[in-house]
């Protein structure tokens, strides 16, 4: 019983996530004046997103990834859902703050403005953040090491292909603004 509990906590959380962000996704999509950089590679490594959703699907709606459950404790499935929660949370956040700014491969809009509002006052990457956050919590959520492992390795190869390329395309558009911006905040964890 509290398996299928944890299956719908999980859908109802990605359902918020994907009608939260929706918006701000589609009107930042609308605004065409953009210069995109490593098309090729970027739409290739995107297709490992794939992965950090399609096997918790698959664990929700099939039995066909039992084998690889972890049988976590009641207390880290809750942990695990909070945790996931939170990444939603952060993840709309992001969107709000981005708002047309934001883009699924690396590109720099026209009339792109550089936000630190929001989590960006923080943090530079907060929806990366939020991403590690989901990858990790969603496998413990569901309890699964398949669902954990491959969500971890799917969004540590956008990650770690994309970031530094993400900071030089914002010190080209905006110079010592973005290296300022740079000293007062982390990557992924705000400075202590
Ligand atoms: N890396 C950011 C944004 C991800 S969306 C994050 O994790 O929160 C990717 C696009 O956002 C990039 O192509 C870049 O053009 C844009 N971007 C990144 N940081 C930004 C900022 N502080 N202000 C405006 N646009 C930003």
């Amino acid at each position: 019983m509290s398996e299928q509990l944890f299956k719908i906590i999980y859908i109802i959380l990605l359902i918020i996530g994907g009608v939260g962000r929706a918006p701000f996704a589609v009107k930042a999509k609308r605004v065409k004046d953009t210069k995109f950089y490593k098309k090729t590679r970027e739409y290739f490594v995107l297709s490992a997103a794939s992965l950090l959703i399609i096997p918790a699907l698959l664990y929700v709606f099939t039995d066909w990834l039992n084998g690889f459950n972890m049988g976590l404790p009641f207390w880290a499935r809750i942990a695990g859902g909070a945790g996931f929660a939170f990444a939603i949370f952060l993840h709309n956040w992001t969107h709000i703050a981005l708002g047309v700014n934001w883009s699924h491969t690396l590109e720099i809009k026209k009339n792109q403005k550089l936000i630190t509002r929001g989590p960006y006052k923080y943090v530079r990457h907060p929806m990366y953040s939020s991403f590690w956050v989901w990858a990790i919590f969603q496998g413990l959520l569901l309890s699964n090491w398949l669902v954990l492992i491959l969500g971890v390795v799917s969004f540590g190869t956008i990650y770690f292909s994309r970031v530094k390329d993400e900071e030089k395309i914002m010190i080209e558009k905006f110079g010592d603004e973005y290296k300022e911006y740079m000293k007062r905040t982390g990557r992924l964890f705000p400075k202590i």
